[in-house]
């Protein structure tokens, strides 16, 4: 086994949280190393839309220009249909006094968007290593981490030391798992969900939507070039029975709706279906000594507000000015900035993870959704709130308040 310096900060995983945190340590001056198992391009099961404010984020990075050379969709906000087929319509530019960085999201395949944001940091100064999983946390006597062991594609093992392990590896972290830090979320339902795109799938708009069904929900989205990422998001109950025949299972789920159905009539699917789950995990902590953690790897919740990507570049952006601040510092003050980072993610996305709880709990419960649904279809002024919030762009407190929630999911069972 091999051991050497690696760099001052390994970053495991180079998806937009590593590559997030590694182009806002390379700004820094920090010699920061990616590693990750896969082979850029590569693959992630999602439903591929950014919320706007994800382009932000993106433009500080100099990459939105080239996302833009490649033709992905924008969304112009938001449909949701409920059980009761009740539809609301939220846009992202509303009268309602927000405005985000820009008034679509983007809707991209992630095989384009990771690749050219990785390369954003490779251009910031970061170093980059492709087909190197992470099998193991190196740590020193004190048990502090230092460093990563690796497994290389020649089927090597090495040792790679750094001052700060960042875990930027997605939902079923190692770097979490060795910490003892991730668990699984006791109170959100575990889902699965099935992804797979096609062509010509008719109605398909600029608005992105959302069909809530008594049992799972379906999202549709085009993602540029007439290809459109279509997601069903199912009870883990389900998994058995969706077992080998994943495409079987699809069909089957959206030929059982004819509201869905007649709108495949015609549409080619384009790659097959894969599938995921369950998610929903959640860390006590984002950080140990010597090491901490960003995106997936330290929070999922479910895919239905769809922000993960902005959450994971935005948790790069944060952490970054922490650990550089860190590095090099005693044990007392790494304790006391670290705690800072989590405190900075806490207040960054405390109450976006309570809205997701409290749509996770609407999904679950359809009579709270279809409530939602009637009163947002006559309300758009409430729809465009909601959809700002879910956009990253307006305060999740404008809808965290009683009278709100209250007219959104129990007024409506009073009036007709
Ligand atoms: C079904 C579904 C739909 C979703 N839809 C949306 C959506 O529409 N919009 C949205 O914003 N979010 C969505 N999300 C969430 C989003 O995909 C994630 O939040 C986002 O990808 C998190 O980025 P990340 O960088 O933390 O992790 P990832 O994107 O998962 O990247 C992790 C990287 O780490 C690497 N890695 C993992 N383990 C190791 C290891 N041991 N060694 C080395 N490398 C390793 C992987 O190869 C990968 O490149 C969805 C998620 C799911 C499951």
């Amino acid at each position: 086994m091999g051991e050497h310096l690696g760099a001052e900060v390994i970053v495991v995983g180079g998806g937009p949280a590593g590559a997030a945190t590694a182009w806002a340590l390379a700004r820094e001056g920090v010699d920061v190393l990616v590693l990750d198992r896969a082979k850029f391009p590569r693959d992630k099961i999602c439903a591929e839309y950014l919320s706007p404010q994800a382009s932000r984020i993106l433009s500080d990075m100099n990459v939105l220009e080239e996302l833009e050379r490649t033709n992905p969709g924008h969304l112009a906000g938001m449909k949701i249909r409920a059980p009761n087929g009740h539809v609301a319509n939220g846009e992202f530019a509303a009268n309602h006094g927000f405005q985000g960085f820009r008034d679509t999201g983007l809707a991209i395949r992630r095989t384009i968007l990771d690749d050219i944001v990785l390369r954003g940091a490779i251009t910031a100064g970061a170093r980059v290593e492709e087909s190197i999983r992470v099998t193991d946390l190196a740590r020193n006597g004190s048990a502090r981490v230092n460093g990563v062991v690796t497994l290389g594609a020649d089927g090597q093992s090495r040792t790679i030391r750094a001052r700060y392990v960042v875990g930027a590896d997605g939902l079923r972290s190692v770097v979490g798992r060795r910490l003892g830090l991730t668990r699984t979320s006791r109170i959100w339902p575990r889902r699965i969900a099935l992804v797979a795109h096609y062509r010509k799938v008719q109605g398909v708009t600029d608005m992105g939507e959302m069909h809530v069904e008594h049992d799972g929900y379906f999202g549709i989205v085009e993602v540029g070039g007439g290809i459109m990422n279509v997601a069903i998001v199912v009870p883990i109950s389900r998994a058995r029975e969706i077992g080998e025949s994943k495409n079987e299972f699809f069909d089957r789920w959206i030929a059982m709706r004819p509201h869905l159905a007649e709108r495949f009539v015609g549409a080619e699917r384009i790659t097959p279906v894969r599938t995921t789950g369950p998610f929903a995990t959640a860390s006590r902590r984002a950080w140990a000594p010597g090491a901490a953690l960003v995106g997936d790897a330290a929070d999922f919740f479910d895919p239905f507000t769809g922000e993960g990507i902005y959450a994971a570049l935005r948790g790069g952006e944060i952490l970054a000015p922490y650990l550089a601040e860190a590095i090099g510092r005693n044990q007392k003050d790494e304790t006391q900035i670290l705690s800072g980072y989590d405190g900075a993610r806490k207040r960054e996305f405390g109450g976006k993870w309570k809205v997701e709880r409290i749509v996770g709990m609407a999904i679950a419960y359809p009579y709270f959704m279809n409530n939602a649904a009637k009163r947002l279809s006559r309300r758009k002024d409430m729809a465009d709130l909601l959809v700002g919030v879910a956009g990253d762009f307006i305060p999740p407190s404008v809808v965290l308040n009683p009278r709100f929630l209250f007219n959104l999911f129990i007024s409506p069972a009073f009036t007709t």
